[in-house]
């Protein structure tokens, strides 16, 4: 039976049998980056700005004194820990920040800061004498909802007066209710029925609107249009700010759609390469040969840490089972965790407590675990048409240039599998050798 996180409408996204393979599913994805992530994460790349007012002055910031916020949502900030604003913090907070309002697009991979400088623009923009919604945030799901909730709830911590609220499934308000809290945070739905139907939050009174994870939100069926309807109803003051991890055309027309007049903010992700990495091959005859293989390299070579792709769950399972009745310290990461238990795991991989990490495509994403020696396709990743799936392979073996440690990768492939395989060699233009597998002098 399948245990992922349900939508938001209660329903499951996974209720296949195990030998299915995963899904990747954007919001469950994104939550898991937000509770593995640690720090910040680096860009090498200049951030890119698009003025609405290209002869307006643009600032940036270095520190946040800069800003001249509020002396305890200054507090805030520094009890968490920040010391100085991300690099998309230093463009985008000036522009959040100014006087009057201005609308912003802005991208970024995850983790580099949009959250924390959105929260930190709702939280300078509210009028604590004034008791209802002035600021409203929507989010695809509601446990990100609830992780914005959280940020908001730490960066807030002095803010003793600004008070959040969720508008999420499941989250009862009584008919005739006042809503006097400040923030709303919410899944597009429901935050249309708190509006409309039931007309506990005034549109017109909201002060800064933030869509957030614009590429997940756009994803859901339905979500696109009640945000615009959302949107529509807003005064022409309010502020208007939307965010994404990734800028597909899809997203980006989405985004001129219900942003007025915007500054765009881009700050491009660090390129994977598969240069600095070592890919060999082993043709195998059936499941076993490729077990026995992975064997020999296992007793050939020192390896730090490993990750094993399979394309389904039984065949993770499977092999799981076997390393374990060898005596090797494995986990099992696949999707029919909860999102929270895949995190635990990956945190205990992170941690050193297993030395292999056996998963399906849940995982091809986003765990970066810098000590990972070296990485092994059980089955090639192969998309619905049967054909390479090369954004998959790229993501599990790739490293970014400039942390790319040496890495090895290793493909196990049954000989009719062998043309795809030379479709990915053709296609990132990088040798895959062959290995013989009893001959363990070849990894020079
Ligand atoms: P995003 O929304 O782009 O995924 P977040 O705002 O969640 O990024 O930030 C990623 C991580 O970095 C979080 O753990 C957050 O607390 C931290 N962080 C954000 N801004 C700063 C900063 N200026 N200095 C240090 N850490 C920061």
């Amino acid at each position: 039976k399948s245990t992922t996180v349900p939508n938001i409408d209660g329903s499951l996204n996974n209720t296949e049998e195990e030998d299915e393979e995963d899904v990747v599913d954007l919001a469950a994805n994104s939550l898991l980056n937000k509770l593995i992530r640690q720090s910040l994460v680096e860009s090498s790349h200049r951030v890119e700005v698009l003025q609405k007012d290209p002869s307006s002055p643009l600032y940036s910031v270095k520190t946040f004194e800069e800003l001249r916020l509020k002396e305890e949502l200054l507090k805030g900030i520094y009890a968490m820990g920040f010391n100085r604003p991300s690099k998309i913090q230093e463009m985008a907070l000036p522009m959040m920040l100014a006087h009057p309002p201005q609308n912003l697009i802005a991208q970024s991979q995850s983790g580099t800061g949009k959250t924390a400088a959105f929260v930190l623009a709702m939280l300078s923009r509210v009028n604590v004498l004034e008791l209802f919604p002035q600021c409203l945030c929507l989010a695809p799901t509601y446990e990100l909802a609830l992780q914005t909730g959280r940020v908001v709830e730490r960066m807030g911590k002095f803010c003793v007066d600004v008070q959040v609220m969720y508008a999420i499934r499941g989250n009862r308000i009584p008919r005739g209710t006042d809503i006097t809290k400040q923030i709303i945070i919410g899944t597009p739905g429901t935050v249309l029925d708190w509006c409309f139907k039931r007309k506990l939050i005034d549109l017109t009174k909201i002060r800064v609107f933030v869509l957030d994870e614009a590429d997940v939100m756009i994803d859901t069926q339905g979500f696109s249009d009640q945000s615009i309807r959302i949107q529509r109803a807003l005064s022409s003051e309010c502020q208007m700010l939307l965010f994404s991890a990734t800028f597909e055309d899809s997203v980006w027309q989405f985004a001129e759609r219900i942003i007025p007049d915007p500054n765009v903010i881009k700050l491009r992700k660090e390129e994977l390469t598969l240069n600095n990495i070592r890919q060999y091959y082993v043709l195998c005859g059936n499941r076993k040969d490729k077990y026995q293989a992975l064997c020999n390299i296992y007793g050939g070579i020192t390896i730090g840490q490993a990750i094993i792709f399979c394309q389904t769950r039984r065949n993770a399972k499977w092999l799981t089972v076997e390393m374990m009745q060898d005596g090797h310290q494995v986990s099992l990461l696949s999707g029919e965790l909860t999102v929270e238990q895949r995190a635990s795991i990956i945190q205990r991989f992170r941690d050193g407590k297993e030395k292999v990490l056996i998963t399906t495509n849940v995982c091809a994403r986003g765990i970066d675990v810098k000590q990972v020696t070296i990485v092994v396709n059980f089955d090639l990743p192969v998309n619905q048409a049967q054909e390479p799936d090369y954004e998959t392979y790229l993501h599990r073996i790739g490293r970014t240039g400039r942390f790319g440690k040496k890495g090895l990768a290793f493909n196990m492939i049954e000989v009719d599998k062998l043309p795809l395989l030379m479709k990915i060699q053709d296609h990132f233009n990088n040798s895959i050798k062959q290995l013989d597998p009893e001959d363990m002098d070849e990894i020079e």
